[in-house]
């Protein structure tokens, strides 16, 4: 293994403590990923220190996790945690330990760590600390529990949540062991908080690999986290678009589309709706008719079942809403479609239909993907040109329209409808004189 490089802020940690007799290296997440050569996002310390000699040692510290033996040190304009040595008490509700104890062994630090990658220490002077094997199974690419996997899931259920999390962000597989254990184990999910299992399911759909979401629905998580969707496993699409079953496809869209949370869920949601809009017609051609506003409302009740922010929430639904809207390559299409999505998710629903389309038979794809970019320039030239895309964007407004005689009300805003309409088709028409001149010839039928 090439040693491992630790910022001089951690260094500094390390050594402040050394120096007063305690031992400390940094653990778990920065440790695998370094080994694997990653970036890591942040450096955990664990100490032998108590919390109190940490606060002792370090001028400006944090109480953050001080329940559990965590004090966050400042290091000019960086905080660190650096954790005392612990070991879980009991687990009685399969989600936090009864109480934590504090112990002098780095050795039983690491065995309350929920797998052997995440379960590794290091520092200088000893070198790496692996009593569970982790190196070799980062060598394995494989996620093992350290100990007995059911135990380990039974004390607390969302590790099955992280192991298949971790092997999405990682590209590993799950030892067999342990992905038995949360097969045999998954019933207990219901223990841990909506909150947590998104912000997994978001992290997994967000990796760079997508597809182990299928592992949910292998190990019998899904029918408990979101049952709506296990059907999509069992329906096929017979139909000439289509060369996969109803996951299958949607598993590919998500791959297919860039890695924002928004992207993602918007694309594991879009078809949810199709299980139960199934129809065959006599040829044996299966349809779906409709199933992109049954979509919409299944995906509006398992977000806000899985307490996801409400301008997330808006937006998916609306990209779902318009997933397969038809969009043709001209100006007068294409500012329609805008005005009803928004200026803000029109780029994103072009990804969607991009994604949707690489999640179909390849026979149609070039076709569909030429049209994709097609629209895109010309979407680009509508925004270079500032062509009008909303009421509010328009030459002339509801008083104008009463100056010319109108009764404020209804009417006015039909008028304005129409005249907004008849822009959309022709920007040049977006002119104060044009538009009172349209007005006037169409007053007669108001
Ligand atoms: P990342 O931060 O990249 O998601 P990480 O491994 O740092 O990955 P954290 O959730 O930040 O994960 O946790 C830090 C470490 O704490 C883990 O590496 C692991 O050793 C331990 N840990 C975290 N959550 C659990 C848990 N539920 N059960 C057992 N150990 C855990
Ligand atoms: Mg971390």
């Amino acid at each position: 293994m090439k040693k491992i490089i630790y910022p001089g802020s951690v260094g500094y940690i390390i050594n402040k403590l050394n120096e007063k007799g305690f031992e400390a290296f940094i653990v778990g997440g920065c440790v695998r990923d370094s080994v694997l050569g990653k970036d890591p996002h942040d450096w955990d310390i664990t100490t032998s220190a108590l919390p109190a000699d940490i606060k002792e040692t370090f001028g400006r510290t944090y109480d953050t996790g001080i329940k559990h033996g965590t004090v966050s040190v400042a290091v000019e304009d960086e905080i660190f945690e650096v954790t005392t040595y612990r070991v879980d008490g009991k687990y009685s509700d399969s989600r936090r330990p009864d109480n934590v104890s504090f112990t002098a062994s780095l050795r039983e630090d690491l065995a309350r760590r929920d797998f052997t990658v995440n379960a590794m220490a290091y520092n200088y002077q000893t070198g790496l600390v692996d009593y569970f094997e982790g190196l070799q199974d980062i060598k394995n690419r494989q996620i093992k529990a350290v100990g007995n996997a059911g135990a380990r899931f039974q004390e607390d259920a969302l590790r099955m949540l992280r192991a298949i999390r971790f092997s999405a962000q990682l590209g590993f597989e799950i030892e067999k062991n342990t992905f038995d254990a949360i097969s045999g184990n998954s019933g207990l999910i219901k223990n841990i908080s909506r909150e947590r299992i998104r912000e997994e399911i978001d992290k997994l759909l967000t990796s760079q690999n997508p597809s182990c979401f299928n592992k949910l629905y292998h190990s019998g998580l899904l029918e408990h986290i979101m049952p709506e969707f296990v059907a999509c496993y069992h329906t096929e699409q017979n139909n000439p678009y289509h060369i996969y079953n109803v996951a299958e496809h949607i598993i590919h869209t998500v791959e297919s589309i860039p890695d924002s949370s928004i992207l993602r869920w918007t694309m594991l949601l879009h078809d949810i709706g199709k299980p139960s809009s199934r129809t065959t017609d006599d040829q044996g051609i299966d349809h779906f008719y409709g199933h992109q506003e049954v979509s919409v409302r299944m995906a509006d009740s398992i977000l806000n079942n899985l307490r996801l922010d409400k301008l997330s929430i808006k937006k998916i639904l609306t990209l779902v809403r318009y997933h397969d809207v038809d969009i043709f390559d001209t100006g007068k299409s294409i500012r329609k479609v805008l005005n009803k999505v928004g200026e803000d998710l029109f780029l994103s629903l072009l990804e969607v239909q991009r994604a949707d389309a690489m999640g179909q038979n390849p026979v149609y794809l070039d076709k569909r993907l030429v049209k994709l970019d097609n629209i895109k320039r010309i979407y680009k030239e509508i925004k270079d040109k500032g062509q009008c895309l909303s009421l509010s964007d328009m030459a002339v407004n509801g008083d104008d329209l009463i100056s010319l005689g109108m009764e404020p009300g209804r009417k006015v805003g039909e008028m304005l409808g129409y005249l907004f309409d008849r822009v959309l088709e022709n920007p040049e028409l977006n002119d104060k004189e044009k538009l009172i001149e349209l007005a006037k010839q169409r007053i007669p039928f108001f």
